[in-house]
């Protein structure tokens, strides 16, 4: 099953194997979700008693969607994503609907993770600025997730490029607690990327080494992947079996490094 309709609870199928580099993101989400998910028990009896909510935060394209997703596979549990934007653009009212909803699919289908994409859209720090519909939103989602209690097996994953833009209430422990970067890879990371990308792919295995070079300077995850798309259609253009590196050499010169500049992440 895919987890590919909004809304819809399901197990993912992507594993940890997946995902190339982010080994310190991947082990803290495994101690605070996975293995919380999976031993309730032995989590009560050291007293973790605060339930955990993370917050992935970095450059775009990096890996937050595809980590999220994974720790929902890694345990065993459902995974609904709710990206924030599309749930504050309805109607007044509406959005506090949408976000009590959401809660109320995730107890009818325990364990499960529930991802919020673009955090930071949905709950924006509470300043003069801020709607009072805004501001009704922020209140029912701090509701839900204090409600929530450490046996209640429903699990909260954010994400945002910019924590600094959320409301701050909703970083405390207990709610998106614990903040993970997951920033732009370097040139032995590209390598790992593009190990995972090209597993069972018939892509020639010396691929990856171009990623170590400075051709990939600056690529994300996500560019990486259009990296070796693009080879594909260079290859299939020359009626080949496989992707050869020459191939991937040429994807490289078109495409841009979509991150940007990262410095602005950096705090
Ligand atoms: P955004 O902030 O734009 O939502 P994101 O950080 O959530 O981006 P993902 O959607 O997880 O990024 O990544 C986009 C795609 O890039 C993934 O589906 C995956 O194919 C690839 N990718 C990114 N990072 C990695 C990685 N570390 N290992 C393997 N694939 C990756």
């Amino acid at each position: 099953p895919s987890s590919k309709r909004e809304g819809f609870a399901s197990v993912p199928d992507t594993t940890w194997e997946d995902i190339g580099a982010l080994k310190d993101v991947r082990k803290a989400l495994q101690t605070s979700v996975v293995r919380a998910i999976q031993e309730p028990e032995r989590y009560a009896r050291f007293g973790i008693e605060n339930h955990m909510g993370v917050l992935l935060w970095g450059p775009p394209g990096c890996g937050k969607t595809i980590l999220a997703k994974a720790t929902a596979a890694e345990s065993q549990a459902n995974f609904i994503s709710v990206s924030g934007p599309d749930i504050l653009n309805k109607y007044v009212g509406e959005s506090e609907r949408a976000v009590r909803q959401v809660f109320m699919r995730a107890r009818s289908s325990v364990p499960c993770i529930i991802f919020f994409d673009e955090l930071d859209a949905l709950v924006p720090r509470r300043n003069d600025s801020l709607s009072e519909a805004s501001s009704r939103v922020v209140n029912t989602l701090l509701a839900e997730l204090d409600g929530l209690s450490d046996r209640s097996g429903i699990y909260v994953i954010g994400a945002t490029n910019r924590p600094d833009l959320i409301e701050a209430a909703m970083l405390r422990p207990g709610r998106f607690g614990k903040l993970l970067y997951v920033g732009l890879p370097g040139p032995v990371e590209r390598h790992e990327i593009l190990s995972a990308l090209i597993r069972d792919k018939p892509i020639d295995p010396y691929v990856p080494e171009i990623g170590a070079t400075e051709t990939c300077d600056g690529f994300s995850g996500a560019d990486l992947r259009a990296m070796l798309t693009e080879a594909g259609q260079i290859a299939i253009d020359r009626d080949s079996d496989g992707i050869e590196c020459c191939d991937v050499r040429q994807a490289a010169k078109v495409i841009r490094a979509s991150a940007g500049d990262v410095s602005e992440y950096e705090t």
